[in-house]
C-alpha cells in the first residue's frame, strides 16, 4: 500500500534516527501526521516553505530585525523578502509593513524591563536535547514579571491558554533560569488582525507539567516507531493537513496497490481504503496544479499530447449599477432602451467604445476576467 523506500533512503533512516534534536515544531508535526515525520526527519527529505510558513519566515525576521536592530518596517521587510524567498503569492509589501508596525506597537515600554527577540534555549533531558527559539522576552524584574512573546501571522486567532507551545517554552525556560518572577505569563500576538484578538495565559505549575507531559509523551511515541518500516507512521486522519503538504505526491502514489480499478469496494475496510485513496490522489494533483501553473506563467505552454497545459485570460467584464442614467442616456442617443435595461457586458462594451460624451466612463465599471489555467486540445 505504501511506495517501497530506495536504498539510499533506508540507509539514511539508519542514520537520521541517531541525531535528534527536538522542538515543538519537530514534535507538534508527528502529532499531526506521522507519515510526514518520517519523510521529513527520518528520511530527510526536502521540505520547501508552504505560503504561511513563508509568511511566518518574513515576519520573524523582519520583527527580530526591527527590535535588535532598530531597522525601518519597510528596511526591515524587503530584507526579510531577500533571505527568505520573497513574498507568497497574494501578499502584499504594505500587508506586511502594516504588521510589522502593529506589532512592535504592542511591545510595551518598560523603563527597567529587558526586551529580548529570538531567544535561542536549549536544555538537556534524560530523552535528549530540546530547543526552542522564544520571539520575544520580557523581562521586568522591577515588577517581578517575566512574559514570553509569541507572535502569529495567522488569519485567525486561537487562545494562547490551549496552545501548548508556550507552555513548553515556558517549561524550558523555568528549566533554564530557575527562578521566573512572581509572575509568569505567556501571549500570542496576532498582528494580522486586531489587538483584541491577542490571548494570554498564565503559567501555573499545573501548565507547566501538562507542557512537559505533553514533550515526553510525543518523545516516547516518536521513539517506539521503527525507522526501518514506513508503515509504522501513520497517515494522519485529517486529510486537510495534505493540502500544504509536499509529501501529497509521494502518499498518493503507492496507494493503488490491491484496490479494485473499478473503486468498488468488497467490505467496508476497502471503501475506506478507497476513500483514502481518493483523498490522497485530490492533495496531490492540486500540488501538482499549483506546481505546473507557476510554470506555464514563468516559462510558458507545456504540450503534452496532442494539446496543451495553458494559462487563458478571461474576459474583460462590463458593469452598470446606475441603470435609469444609462436608460436616460440611451434615451437621448436613440439607443434601444431594452438593450439598457438588460445591460450585459456586450452591450455596455460597445457603447462605451462608442460614446464621445464621456457619460458613459462614469457609470460603467470594468474589470479583468479571471486568468485560468486549463488543458486545451
Ligand atoms: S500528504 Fe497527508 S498523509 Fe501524507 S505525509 Fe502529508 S500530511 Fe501526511
Amino acid at each position: 500500500m505504501t511506495p517501497a523506500l530506495l536504498p539510499i533512503e533506508q540507509e539514511a533512516t539508519k542514520v537520521n534516527v541517531q541525531k535528534q534534536k527536538w522542538s515543538y515544531s519537530r514534535l507538534s508535526m508527528f502529532e499531526g501526521c506521522e507519515r510526514q515525520y518520517f519523510y521529513k526527519y527520518i528520511l530527510e527529505l526536502p521540505y520547501p516553505s508552504n505560503p504561511p510558513m513563508q509568511n511566518g519566515k518574513i515576519f520573524h525576521t523582519g520583527i527580530d530585525l526591527m527590535i535588535r536592530e532598530g531597522y525601518s518596517p519597510s528596511e526591515s521587510l524587503y530584507y526579510g523578502m531577500g533571505v527568505n524567498g520573497g513574498l507568497p503569492v497574494g501578499e502584499k509589501p504594505y500587508h506586511f509593513i502594516s504588521m510589522l508596525n502593529k506589532a512592535y506597537d504592542r511591545i510595551p515600554q518598560l523603563e527597567y524591563a529587558e526586551i529580548t527577540s529570538e531567544l535561542h534555549l536549549e536544555v538537556k533531558t534524560t530523552l535528549g536535547i530540546v530547543q526552542c527559539y522564544i520571539d520575544l522576552l520580557i523581562d521586568d524584574p522591577s515588577n517581578d514579571v517575566l512574559e514570553i512573546w509569541d507572535w502569529k501571522t495567522s488569519w485567525h486567532s486561537f487562545a494562547a491558554d490551549t496552545h501548548i507551545q508556550l507552555a513548553l517554552y515556558a517549561w524550558l525556560l523555568k528549566q533554564t533560569r530557575g527562578y521566573v518572577g512572581s509572575t509568569f505569563k505567556g501571549r500570542l500576538i496576532f498582528p494580522r488582525l486586531g489587538i483584541e484578538e491577542d490571548s494570554e495565559v498564565e503559567f501555573t505549575e499545573e501548565k507547566l507539567n501538562e507542557a512537559k507531559t505533553w514533550l515526553v509523551t510525543q518523545i516516547t511515541k516518536v521513539q517506539s516507531k521503527d525507522p526501518s518500516n514506513i508503515e509504522d507512521w501513520e497517515m494522519c486522519k485529517d486529510r486537510t493537513k495534505c493540502d500544504y503538504c509536499p509529501f501529497a505526491a509521494r502518499c498518493a502514489g503507492g496507494l493503488l496497490d490491491g484496490l479494485p480499478s473499478t473503486g468498488e469496494p468488497k467490505s467496508q475496510e476497502e471503501a475506506e481504503l478507497i476513500g483514502s485513496y481518493i483523498l490522497a490522489q485530490e492533495a496531490a494533483l492540486k500540488k501538482m496544479k499549483s506546481g505546473i501553473k507557476k510554470w506555464v506563467e514563468d516559462h510558458g505552454e507545456v504540450p503534452v499530447g496532442s494539446g496543451k497545459w495553458t494559462v487563458q485570460q478571461g474576459n474583460q467584464n462590463f458593469k452598470c449599477e446606475d441603470v435609469e442614467t444609462l436608460i436616460d442616456y440611451a434615451k437621448r442617443q436613440k439607443l434601444d432602451v431594452k438593450e439598457a435595461v438588460k445591460a450585459n457586458t456586450a452591450i455596455l462594451s460597445k457603447w462605451l467604445d462608442e460614446d464621445d460624451t464621456g457619460e458613459l466612463k462614469q457609470i460603467i465599471t470594468s474589470t479583468k476576467g479571471r486568468k485560468s489555467f486549463k488543458y486545451v486540445n
